[in-house]
């Protein structure tokens, strides 16, 4: 008896690394069929997580990789809080349902109060559900005509994988603008090529993911105005604000993207990329309740109002939703504006440093886009290595600067790319520059033989 309680007090006074625990290899893929003290797996657990990248040095993602403590704060409060529980976390519910009027507000709806929106989990869900009103729209004015409904198509630029996921879900013909010499976004010659009577919406992107610019919405718009002119066929266009949604209306209010053009039915953005929340949550907003279609709506009364519930999953999350109301507060459209407009400013300084190394050519700059720059390998010269051998030379200091080939009709076309989030600040750019210069002066020294592979040189890029 005596002895045992000496070996447990001998467990208890262990070191975490001295204990029996963590004198073997941790189970990997079999359940494991024991216990382990708390403290010990959690050491475990943490000692992984020390294998990921740098999130800060990923300068591949949009999302957000810092937080004020504040967020950090409300983030721990907020655990418990499920956003499909309006009746127990009725508090939470309002926050969203506010969010929702104010980006009504920002995205300039003509009747902020009334829109209709909800959070989602990211631009992918709100991208889904606004795809799906669009569709359901486009079968109700088919039957209403007595026409078919059986062969929708949807016209885009070059787009994120989330509409060929709602492409290829809903059985829809997704008509791809190509890229195109140097046009690398649509414009409106080529929506008007490939809109007919079965086009159920085009969708623009304000920050495309491949190169970071802005299509040109208003000019699409008035575009697809005349057609209906001309014709009588009558296409909505659904903005992919992912990014841009929370850019442009506090650095560019004039840029005409959002409902200010009546054609615009709906808008998706993601809360933890520019919305400067943390990962997990992104919104859809119709101009008006009548884009959104009745059948695919839940309502809820518990909160005495008519809580409209339109989403893929049930329980989620509510912390990011609460933390991107308090961003909300805590910025206003000045404080937006001051964090985008550091980000510019920073994107083009890297710009100009990078255009002044010699071997590269800017494909976009930070003008006329989001926080970010693309650029190439200057054509026709045998620079001795790729982008790619760049981009892995890179890794070695912790850096993540992804290089991938553009989609059709450019897969000959190899960029690399830098997304300027918030904490990207410019002392840590003239840190990622150096490193650059001194990559490009090894990679000279020491050409590769062969140059790395797009699927060696790995990484991630949207
Ligand atoms: C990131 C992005 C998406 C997907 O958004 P998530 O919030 O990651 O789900 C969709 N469209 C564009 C243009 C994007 O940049």
């Amino acid at each position: 008896m005596l002895h045992k309680k000496d070996s447990i007090r001998g467990d208890l006074e262990d070191d975490v690394f001295a204990s029996t625990d963590l004198s073997i290899a941790m189970p990997k893929y079999k359940f494991p069929p024991d216990e382990q003290v708390a403290r010990h797996a959690y050491q475990v657990v943490r000692d992984e997580l020390m294998l990921d990248g740098n999130s800060r040095q990923n300068l591949a993602t949009f999302c957000q990789t810092w937080v004020e403590p504040e967020v950090d704060d409300l983030m721990t409060v907020s655990l418990d809080k499920n956003m499909i529980d309006k009746d127990e976390y009725p508090q939470t519910a309002e926050l969203e349902a506010r969010c929702v009027h104010m980006l009504a507000d920002l995205w300039n709806s003509p009747q902020a109060a009334n829109t209709m929106g909800t959070s989602t989990t990211g631009s992918s869900e709100a991208a889904m559900l606004g795809g799906m009103a669009l569709l359901w729209k486009w079968r109700e004015r088919r039957r209403a005509q007595g026409k078919p409904t059986d062969r929708p198509n949807l016209v885009t630029g070059p787009v994120q994988i989330c509409w060929h996921k709602f492409a290829r879900y809903w059985d829809i013909a997704l008509r791809e603008i190509p890229m195109q010499g140097d046009r690398l976004i649509m414009n409106p010659e080529e929506v008007l090529a490939r809109v007919d009577e079965n086009t159920i919406g085009v969708v623009p992107t304000l920050g495309v993911t491949f190169t970071c610019q802005y299509e040109p919405v208003a000019d699409v718009a008035a575009a697809l105005d005349r057609l209906q002119e001309d014709t009588g066929l009558d296409v909505p266009i659904h903005v992919d604000g992912a990014s841009g949604g929370f850019i442009a209306p506090f650095v560019e209010p004039d840029l005409l993207w959002d409902f200010r053009l009546p054609r615009v039915k709906s808008i998706n953005a993601s809360g933890h990329k520019f919305g400067l929340a943390p990962l997990g949550v992104g919104w859809a907003v119709w101009r008006d309740a009548a884009e959104l279609p009745e059948d695919l709506i839940f309502h809820v009364n518990y909160l005495g109002g008519d809580m409209a519930v339109f989403a893929l999953n049930f329980s989620r999350p509510g912390g990011q939703i609460v933390a991107q109301y308090y961003n909300f507060l805590r910025l206003g459209r000045a404080g937006y504006r001051k964090i985008h407009e550091a980000g510019y400013e920073t994107a083009r300084y890297l710009a100009d440093e990078i255009s002044r190394m010699g071997p590269f050519d800017v494909v976009y700059d930070g003008r006329g886009g989001i926080p970010a720059l693309t650029w190439k390998l200057k054509e026709g010269i045998d620079h001795g290595f790729t982008l790619f051998d760049l981009a892995d030379r890179l890794r070695t200091r912790g850096w993540q600067v992804p290089a991938y080939t553009l989609p059709a009709d450019r897969e000959d076309l190899a960029v690399q790319r830098i997304l300027v989030r918030h904490d990207f600040s410019r002392d840590l750019a003239s840190l990622l520059l150096d490193d650059y210069r001194r990559a490009i002066g090894i990679l000279r020294k020491h050409a590769p033989r062969e140059s790395l592979t797009e699927e060696e040189a790995g990484g991630f890029h949207h």
